[in-house]
């Protein structure tokens, strides 16, 4: 089971890191550069308390279109070559380096996205990473894993129960559970609320017999060993 929560939200570091850490779970952030300067030394904190960084680009750009008006023209990766994604992706590696000293971590498509004007963008990453997740609602069973993408569940007001639904299908199914939170308690117009967020958490920390919670990072590194 991963827990990832992505954006690098001031959230995460004032909601949900405090009950991660209050019950010793680690979970996988994958930081926008751009959107975690302003606090880049709390997510150093962050790394050197277990947890993983994981790559989400600088600037966070998408696909803009119909029903994505909130892309900015600078933003577009239809205004984005491959030579210019993959560069931006290069220099959050290099920024995230610097925080966490790793020189191995995961990556997540902005969006989903994995295309810019010239086509799919996904040959010329898809080596730097352990793997690179991905925004399909799917369990992910070892013998077709595709870590190039990594499916999980996001969460839009949600409830834990049904978290805990997804969780005990997964141990039913020996599959890896993934799954994806941007707001906790507000910071995004995807959001799950304090309470569901918590009551998952002390789920997981109170079946910890049945569920290994760690990064993404760890969890397709011993993915990678067991697969046929
Ligand atoms: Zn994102």
């Amino acid at each position: 089971m991963v827990l990832t929560y992505d954006d690098a939200l001031d959230v995460h570091l004032d909601n949900a890191i405090p009950v991660l850490d209050s019950l010793g779970l680690k979970a996988t952030f994958y930081i926008t550069a751009n959107a975690s300067k302003g606090r880049m030394y709390d997510w150093k904190r962050v790394a050197q308390n277990g947890h993983e960084l994981g790559n989400h680009t600088l600037y966070h750009p998408c696909l803009g279109g119909e029903g994505r008006e909130w892309v900015i023209p600078e933003n577009d990766l239809r205004n984005y070559n491959t030579q210019e994604i993959v560069r931006e992706i290069e220099m959050t590696e290099l920024y995230l380096r610097a925080l966490d000293g790793k020189s191995s971590r995961t990556f997540a498509y902005t969006c989903g996205d994995t295309e810019t004007s010239e086509g799919s963008f996904i040959p010329e990453i898809k080596d730097k990473f352990t793997a690179l997740r991905g925004v399909d609602s799917q369990l992910n069973h070892i013998e077709t894993m595709d870590f190039t993408d990594i499916k999980c569940y996001g969460l839009d007001g949600h409830s834990a129960e049904e978290m805990i639904q997804w969780a005990e299908k997964a141990r039913e199914e020996n599959a890896l559970l993934v799954i994806l939170f941007h707001g906790v308690g507000g910071g995004h117009s995807l959001n799950v609320s304090l309470e569901n967020h918590r009551k998952f958490l002390e789920y997981l920390k109170t079946n910890e017999a049945d569920y290994w919670v760690t990064t993404m990072e760890e969890a397709a590194q011993h993915c990678k060993d067991q697969k046929p």
